[in-house]
């Protein structure tokens, strides 16, 4: 088995330089080596190395790869090493139990579906599920259709594109995972069912485009489904163009210090840097300021890679806790973001150090909608 990941993830490429070490946030308070990983993993054929508790630190937030001078993949590698401890029936009982979520009810929070669209009720959306008709289809996610702070940012972000002018319905229901934390968590098989029955759904309601709350969503859909005839967006890159185009114009100001944490999904894994800081500097009086470790050097928050359902060792400083103390010393007002994780981590991080109040976490959707 070790031999067939080796190759499939050319590992025998591996230099063993360390930068992708050296690059991964994680490491920053300790748990995870990668570099470390994949030789006592690949090079000693030991998969009991990855057995450790620390190997479901990785939040897969791709920083590795993206410094291999090699090209390499490590953050896939890890995916892969997770695949083949799932089949040996060795994975974290939280993240069972969110498999079988996703499995079973379509989340992974294992919530009953038939109270998916409820945060929608009375808000007059279309229901694409029941019929109706739409240019574009709204995928809530998982944490946006049943987390009630994440709530607030659907129905921030389709207030906005109401005012604006755009038609658009939602999937009701009938809308379940788009499976990207379920491949993060080695479970190939089902993100493949997945895969399979959320397509075919969006082709029996004749959906041609298809706009995101998430990245990790927008991440799955627009990497891994590949499908040619449906054009794929995050909320940023849309609502960044009906800004442009006029379609979108704002009649308030916030007199707010905002910072922006570069979402992994987003950022590192699909180059979208510019759209949300074009959105935040639009909204009149944002004074905007950049973290020090921004757009690729952006600091991961540890809400990915099926970190929502895996603690995760508690070595060193959560990442979270970093960046929020980073804030702070910035003087911001606010830390805007583009992910439902990142928001959930960053909020909780600013409790935890007992910041709330003092400084705010939203999502970008919320900020505009203030300022329509
Ligand atoms: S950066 Fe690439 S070549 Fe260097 S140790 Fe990591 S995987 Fe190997
Ligand atoms: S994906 Fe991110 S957290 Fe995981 S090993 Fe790579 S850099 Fe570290």
């Amino acid at each position: 088995m070790q031999q067939g990941l080796a190759e499939k993830y050319e590992l025998f490429g591996c230099m063993q330089c360390g930068k992708c070490t050296a690059g991964c946030p994680v490491s920053l308070r300790g748990p995870l080596n990668i570099r470390r990983l994949i030789r006592e993993v690949m090079i000693d054929r030991n998969l009991e190395a990855a057995a450790r508790p620390e190997f479901w630190d990785c939040t897969t937030c791709s920083t590795c790869s993206l410094r291999c001078p090699r090209g390499l993949e490590p953050h896939e590698l890890i995916i892969g090493i997770r695949g083949a401890l799932i089949e040996e029936g060795r994975i974290p009982a939280t993240a069972r139990d969110a498999l079988e979520g996703v499995f079973k009810h379509g989340n992974p929070w294992g919530r009953i579906r038939s109270k998916r669209s409820e945060w929608a009720a009375d808000l007059g959306i279309k229901d694409l599920s029941k019929g109706d008709k739409a240019d574009l289809l709204y995928f809530v996610c998982c944490a946006a259709s049943y987390d009630p702070r994440v709530q607030e940012v659907a129905k921030a972000l389709t207030d906005s594109l109401a005012k604006a002018g755009v038609d658009f319905g939602i999937l009701g229901n009938e809308e379940s995972c788009c499976g990207s934390e379920v491949r993060r968590m080695g479970e190939e098989g089902l993100f493949e069912m997945l895969v399979e029955d959320n397509l075919k759904l969006f082709h029996e309601r004749g959906i041609t485009k298809v706009v995101t709350t998430s990245p990790h969503c927008y991440d799955a859909f627009k990497n891994k489904y590949q499908d040619s005839e449906i054009e794929f967006q995050h909320y940023t890159q849309l609502v960044a163009d009906l800004i442009s185009q006029g379609q979108l114009t704002f009649s308030k100001e916030l007199n707010k210090v905002v910072t922006y944490h570069d979402p992994c999904y987003l950022g590192k894994q699909n180059s979208i840097y510019d759209e949300p800081r074009y959105i935040l500097k639009s909204i009149p009086g944002i004074q905007f300021v950049d973290f020090d470790r921004c757009r690729e050097r952006s600091l991961c928050c540890e809400g990915g890679g099926g970190r929502m359902w895996v603690e995760g060792t508690d070595a060193g400083e959560r990442l979270s806790g970093i960046r929020i103390r980073d804030a702070v010393e910035m003087g911001v007002d606010i830390v805007a973001t583009a992910c439902p994780f990142c928001l959930l981590t960053l909020e909780d991080a600013a409790k935890t150090a007992g910041l709330d109040g003092k400084i705010e976490i939203k999502d970008i959707m919320e900020l505009v909608a203030q300022a329509i």
